[in-house]
Formats: C-alpha cells, structure tokens, sequence
C-alpha cells in the first residue's frame, strides 16, 4: 500500500471520520491567524502552553510548515443537538484531541523520518492547562499545538478536496493535520 494511503486508513481506523493526503504547497498560511488568535475569542490566548503567543513567534511556525512536502488532512464531524449546543462542542473537541493522541502515537512508525503533527485549537489534554498557574506543563510529550497557531488557513487548504470545512446544520467539525516528507512526493 502506497505510504499516503497507510496515512489515511491508520486515520481512518482511528476514529476520523474522513481523511487525505494533499500536497505541502496546498496548504494555504496567513500571519492573520495569529491577530484573530490575540483577540481572545476563545478564552485560550496566553492561557494554554500551547496556544499563542506561548506556542511561538507566527513567522518561524509557518516556516516549518513550508519545510514538510506533504500533509496528513484529517476531520472529525460530531452532531449537535443544535446550534447552541455549547457541551457538545466541547465534548465533540475533546473526542477530536483524543483521537489526535491516538494518531500521534501511530505516527512514529508509519513516518520515522520525522513529522509535525497539529490539531484543533487549544490543548485540552488537562482539564484546565497549568500555564496560568505558571507550572509546567504536564503532558510536554503529548501536548500538541493547534493547526491556527501555526498559520494554517485551514478553509482555504481543505478547498477542493473531500474534506470539507462546514459539514452542515447541528454538526461541528474538527481537523488535524501531520507534516512530512515523501519520497514517493
Ligand atoms: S498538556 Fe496540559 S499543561 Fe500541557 S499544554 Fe496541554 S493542557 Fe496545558
């Protein structure tokens, strides 16, 4: 089986409940994410070990996203009950980092050359992350930074593949995506 499609089905097999491999020149970035990030809307800004500004400066994130020739795309699509349906979010958010750690664990042997591997915003590995209590972080192993923080548009990327960015009414959807180098690119 060619190393893209081992990719995807391990995601697949995982829990995903859609995935694909595109090109690293697909992946669309823009410095903007990380203004949209600053105003907070989330409650994670300078809140998270693994969101900004402790995450990293924008510039060099997404320089090492340009380093990587290919990408793992995957999404998770929960239902709502509805649109205000704040828990399922949550609970939807948390099942999506859940399957990120499952992956994760997969990756070193399907990729030994090496990967970047981000997913949905904020950490959430911890009820509550220890950075606001200036202790250290408790998974630094584990934890793993959201594809925002990074640059990565993530609308624009997925445009024009099977992945796609809003999966209709009373759903949430969720991506991750790992980084690599193919020779078979
Ligand atoms: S593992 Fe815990 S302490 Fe570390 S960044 Fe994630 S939520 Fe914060």
């Amino acid at each position: 089986m060619p190393a893209d499609e081992r990719l995807i089905q391990m995601a697949l097999s995982e829990g995903a409940t859609k995935a694909t491999v595109i090109p690293g020149g697909q992946v669309a970035l823009s410095k903007d994410f990380r203004d949209i990030c600053a105003t907070n809307a989330c409650g994670k800004y300078g809140r998270c070990y693994m969101c900004p500004p402790d995450v990293g400066d924008i510039e060099p994130l997404m320089d090492k996203v340009r380093g990587f020739s290919r990408a793992l795309v995957y999404q998770t699509i929960s239902p709502l009950e509805d649109s205000f349906d704040y828990e399922g979010m949550v609970a939807a958010g948390h099942n999506h980092v859940q399957l990120s750690q499952r992956i994760q664990n997969k990756l070193p042997g399907l990729l030994p050359q090496g990967f970047l591997h981000l997913t949905c915003g904020g950490c959430r590995l911890c009820e509550a992350c220890l950075k606001p209590q200036g202790l250290p972080c408790r998974f630094p192993d584990r934890a793993l930074p959201s594809v925002e923080s990074y640059g990565i548009d993530v609308y624009n990327t997925v445009k024009g593949t099977e992945l796609k960015y809003i999966n209709g009414p009373d759903t949430v959807t969720y991506f991750g995506m790992a980084f690599f180098d193919s020779k078979e690119a």
